[in-house]
């Protein structure tokens, strides 16, 4: 087995867990030994399991990490042929370790916002780009009904991890991103 890196991108609500899972249920049927990494402070919908906004959950195999350093020991592991990681654009040492793994050659899909709420990159999320064999860019449904692309944070908060739904953010195409912005 070769190292590959697999990005899916987008904003809130595009699908990228639901494709990371799809992706990982894939590499499952080929007998590929996977393993799922959460991070911990995501508890939206469930405390151990990955879960997307319609409530489908990982399986059993999924590890939290607060750090990718944390689960070294079960990503690197021998008997693993895939690591599957969501929400990457909250770890801090992402890139670092998706490179370590492609030197282990490992599959990796990685699961990422595209940018943050003020359309600034993802340090992380940037750095791992050039690295990326292949990059799938997703979007959601705007309310007027064109693709979404940015994230629009309905709170005047700053702080780059903020972690919420519907209630903090909408998904929004360029004209009703800028429109929410002038609103704010
Ligand atoms: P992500 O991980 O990108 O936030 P998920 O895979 O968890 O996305 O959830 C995708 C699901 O979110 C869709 O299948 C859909 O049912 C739901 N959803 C809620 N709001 C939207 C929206 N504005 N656009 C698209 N899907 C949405
Ligand atoms: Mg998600
Ligand atoms: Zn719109």
């Amino acid at each position: 087995q070769r190292g590959h890196i697999t990005l899916v991108t987008g904003p809130m609500f595009s699908g990228k867990t639901t494709e990371l899972l799809r992706l990982h249920g894939r590499q499952q049927l080929a007998g590929k030994r996977c393993v799922l990494v959460k991070y911990a402070k995501d508890t939206r919908y469930d405390e151990n399991l990955i879960a997307t906004h319609d409530k489908h959950k990982s399986l059993s195999n999924t590890i939290k990490a607060n750090e990718l350093q944390e689960v070294y020991g079960e990503m690197f592991d021998e008997a693993v042929d895939v690591v599957a990681i969501d929400e990457g654009q909250f770890f801090s040492d992402l890139a670092d370790t998706c490179e370590r793994l492609m030197r282990a050659r490992k599959i990796v899909i990685v699961a990422a916002l595209n940018a943050r709420f003020d359309r600034k990159a993802f340090e992380q999320v940037a750095l791992l780009q050039p690295n990326a064999n292949e990059i799938t860019l997703l979007t959601a449904v705007c309310d007027c009904g064109e693709n979404a692309i940015f994230t629009h944070r309905k709170s005047a908060a700053t702080e780059e991890e903020l972690i919420g739904g519907k209630e903090v953010y909408k998904a929004c195409c360029r004209e009703c991103y800028y429109k929410a912005e002038s609103e704010m």
